[in-house]
């Protein structure tokens, strides 16, 4: 089989050495004679495995003891929930910072089910037309409950840079597409939420990190597995978790270590994202909807001038085995993700394809 490079929005890459490790041991995994897979969730290997990766996401993000790590399932859109349910009153009200479609889409689950959502539409557009965020629309209503971002917008490929100040009110942060792709500060943020399946492991895996202070407010019906809580004095076995997605994390939060932690990849990161963005700037084939200081590292998003070449774009890129570079459905256009896992190398790649493509069709 010859290699394709995956440029998709998530699941996406995983790092091969941690793919080729969890192969190896998929079938017998240390000596036991069964598969990682086949193990009991409450069996001693098994949680030596989980506490392991809890203690290395905990070193690589320098996340302080007060706040509770907790591994679950439901996704980002689980957690949509989850946080009003464990954060907002019945009688309370919570900002809604929204620069994109997941921060949208939490807004709508907030403000359609449980209570008062305050939406500020927080993007704008410059004198090129470009799409940016005004950070000084982040205004937090007094008494609010807490105020939500979602840090790296997946589909627009729209991220933040900055942070709101919300004084004493929790910020809560969405970091399904960024997390751990740069350092950040812990201690900023009420929570923490993230889908794993980016930037960490397989897909069926949702991270919480959130101040201590804040769990334990959980409403009456607050289904118990979204209940910070109870999964928390559970040590987020109580129910069955995702035992491979959370081993699989353990293996990507380890070869982040081994490469030089977050700061090695942001670095990494930061050079991938001007080699693309660098040659797109300058080739007016391509047009980029997003202006320059909050365009995504993570996530190009991208159109073709002429997007009736659209198709045969894909097309050629597919017979190259270039996959994954179709927009989301809701903006169409393109999209290349480039998450932690990418190498330089395949952003040379996709250039070298791009470079081509203009040239063959200007
Ligand atoms: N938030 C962000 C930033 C996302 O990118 C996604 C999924 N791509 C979600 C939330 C929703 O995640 P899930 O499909 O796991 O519910």
């Amino acid at each position: 089989m010859t290699k394709a490079w995956n440029y998709g929005a998530g699941p996406s890459m995983l790092p091969p050495e941690v793919m080729a490790q969890a192969q190896k041991e998929f079938c017998d995994f240390n000596n036991l004679g069964i598969g990682i897979v086949e193990m009991s969730h409450r069996s001693a290997e098994y949680m030596a495995v989980a506490q392991e990766a809890e203690a290395l996401l905990r070193e690589i993000m320098n996340i302080p003891e007060d706040y509770a790590v907790l591994f679950e399932q439901g996704g980002g859109r689980g957690q949509f929930a989850a946080v009003p349910l464990n954060l907002l009153p019945e009688d309370g009200h919570a900002d809604y910072f929204v620069t994109g479609h997941w921060s949208r889409c939490a807004y709508k689950e907030c403000a359609e089910r449980y209570g008062k959502a305050i939406l500020h539409e927080c993007t704008a557009k410059n004198e090129q037309g470009q799409i940016y965020i005004d950070y000084s629309s982040m205004q937090v209503t007094p008494g609010s409950s807490y105020a939500y971002v979602c840090l790296n917008e997946t589909v627009n490929g729209i991220e933040m840079f900055e942070l709101p100040d919300t004084g004493e009110v929790p910020l809560i942060a969405d970091m399904s597409s960024d997390i751990l792709t740069s350092p950040i500060d812990v201690r900023r943020f009420g929570a923490i939420i993230f889908g794993a399946q980016k930037n960490v492991a397989p897909a069926g895996l949702t991270v919480t990190i959130v101040r201590r202070d804040l769990v334990g407010k959980a409403r009456k019906y607050c289904p118990s597995v979204l209940d910070w809580s109870v999964l928390s004095s559970y040590d987020s076995m109580y129910n069955t978790p995702n035992t491979f997605a959370w081993y699989m994390a353990g293996l990507a939060f380890k070869w982040i270590k081994r490469i030089g932690g977050v700061s090695a990849l942001e670095q990494r990161n930061i050079a991938k994202s001007r080699l693309l963005y660098g040659y797109m700037e300058q080739e007016p084939f391509y047009q980029l909807p997003i202006a320059p200081e909050c365009r995504s590292r993570v996530n190009c998003v991208f159109t073709l001038k002429d997007e009736s070449l659209n198709a045969e774009f894909l097309k050629q890129a597919a017979a190259e085995r270039l996959i994954g570079l179709k927009g989301h459905k809701v903006l169409g256009g393109m999209r290349a993700s480039i998450y932690n896992a990418m190498p330089l190398e395949g952003v040379e790649v996709l250039k070298d394809f791009l470079t081509r493509f203009a040239k063959a069709h200007s």
